[in-house]
């Protein structure tokens, strides 16, 4: 099937950042066949014509980083440092089934889908107690949606209490503990052939899913662990996903562990390759910049879970001076709490322009826009994130007779500064139609809604118990981070 889109502002975001006042784009099937000047558009026939004169054209933005279960919880967890938000939030996963999957990624997919994203990375973490710890239920609400999806499994095979320097704890905590540690129980081996089957049930590109190993974080996995699942994507070209240093924390644990970085740790055992990509990487060392830049790695940044959980400011800047492409991410709604790209790419153009620093490394929009667009997909090794001749057909027009663009003065700056989802008209992933006049096309909205709030109240009984379990944790957790700051509790 042919698509004509007619007449838009075109916004590539190719190697040259190239915009075309009139433009036009031919898709093929799910491939762009044709974008540039509107007077050498191909002769058709073409069997749909999308009008897109008052329209912007650009490309599908890529989330690189997010957990779906999260949805259910957003607006629920307290702003505290990441050891501790995450206890909480591991207990409010704990009672979550199927159904309950299913609904969180249906509802965090349809926010991405109406704001601009047609990819998501899904670090998937879910309950022991299901198939995959629940993977097929989120992967299926994504197909559904239309919505194309790298699914990295979440493997760790360390208990909990090895994976942070807690103090003397209180012999209470100990079941907490021991219950933390409970979706970690499997061996090195299990895991490794679990994420086989995985990817063996569920890497289907023409489904729209890549699936793929992500380890959990370096120091939570076992070096055996994490060089299977780097082999395994080595093996079959696939990515390979992990947290990176996401606070002062893992950093000294890591130290402690390692004698040297974690991403030092990742090098000695090979497995820094274009393949790799590493949510926040923010408690690292200058060496670690240039060992992404040399191995071509991505550090991928969530600004806003960052500054929620008060994790610290990833090194963008040195990063971008380094030639290392940064990727973008909301994170989970458990720690941002929505799933919104442009209000990610609004966030690392702002946050990073300090006073007194150097300003001509400030992040521009046309490098916020490259974060949210084509770094990702290249991390992912997607031929999309750009709109040029060959790649996937993944596309976005926003409306621009709306205050955001009038009057237009800046293309790129105006997306990346003025735009917050508002004027999505259209979303095509994979040449098809999923967000029409703002709305999906393959999911019923109210009912998507509908789902989300059903599974919610379900799970109101269990997440209470389990969060008031969780807050007997907090004072340990609360020593141990004041600790590593060398301040009192
Ligand atoms: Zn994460």
């Amino acid at each position: 099937m042919k698509t004509l889109i007619r007449n838009p502002l075109l916004v590539t975001m190719n190697e040259q950042n190239e915009v075309v006042d009139e433009g036009a784009i031919v898709i093929d099937g799910n491939r762009i066949a044709y974008c540039g000047p509107a007077q050498w558009t191909p002769d058709g026939p073409f069997e749909k014509t999308i009008d897109a004169r008052r329209m912007i054209a650009m490309p599908g933005m890529v989330n690189a980083h997010c957990h779906s279960p999260a949805n259910l919880v957003r607006g629920m967890m307290p702003s505290k440092p990441l050891e501790i938000w995450r206890a909480y939030y591991r207990a409010s996963l704990r009672d979550m089934r199927e159904d309950d999957f299913y609904a969180s990624a249906l509802l965090g997919g349809m926010e991405m889908l109406k704001n601009g994203a047609t990819t998501v990375l899904d670090h998937f973490a879910g309950s022991a107690a299901c198939r995959f710890m629940g993977a097929g239920a989120a992967i299926q609400a994504m197909r559904d949606l239309g919505l194309r999806h790298v699914a990295a499994l979440t493997v760790t095979d360390k208990s909990y209490e090895d994976t942070i320097p807690l103090g003397q704890t209180d012999a209470r905590l100990n079941d907490e503990i021991k219950r933390m540690s409970a979706s970690e129980a499997k061996t090195t081996q299990a895991w490794l052939d679990e994420c086989e089957e995985f990817i063996e049930t569920f890497h289907a590109p023409e489904k729209l899913t890549t699936a793929c190993p992500g380890p959990s974080a370096v120091q939570r996995c076992t070096d055996e662990l994490l060089k299977g699942c780097a082999e395994m994507s080595r093996k079959r070209n696939l990515p390979l996903h992990l947290h990176l240093a996401e606070t002062k924390t893992q950093q000294v644990q890591g130290n402690g562990i390692y004698g040297h970085s974690l991403l030092r740790h990742l090098d000695s055992l090979g497995i820094v390759d274009a393949n790799l990509s590493c949510a926040h990487s923010i408690w690292i060392e200058d060496k670690d910049v240039e060992l992404f830049a040399k191995h071509g790695a991505t550090p991928v940044h969530n600004p806003a879970s960052n500054l929620r959980i008060g994790s610290g400011l990833a090194k963008v800047k040195e990063f971008l001076a380094a030639g290392v492409q940064v990727g973008l991410g909301t994170d989970g709604a458990a720690s941002n709490d929505g799933q919104n790209m442009f209000d990610a790419a609004r966030l690392v153009s702002l946050i990073h322009n300090h006073a007194g620093s150097d300003f001509n490394q400030w992040i521009t929009p046309t490098q916020a826009l490259a974060m949210a667009t084509r770094n990702g997909a290249r991390a992912f090794g997607l031929d999309a994130g750009v709109i040029a001749v060959g790649k996937l057909a993944d596309v976005v027009l926003l409306r621009r007779d709306t205050p955001a663009y009038r009057p237009l003065n800046d293309v790129v700056n105006q997306i990346v500064f003025c735009e917050n989802g508002s004027n999505v008209d259209t979303v095509i992933v994979n040449g098809a139609v999923v967000v029409e006049g703002g709305r999906l096309t393959q999911v019923d909205e109210l009912e998507v809604l509908r789902l989300a709030d059903e599974a919610r109240a379900r799970l109101e009984p269990s997440m209470q118990r389990e969060l008031a379990a969780a807050r007997t944790m907090e004072p340990a957790l609360a020593e141990m981070y004041f600790r590593m700051f060398d301040k009192g509790a």
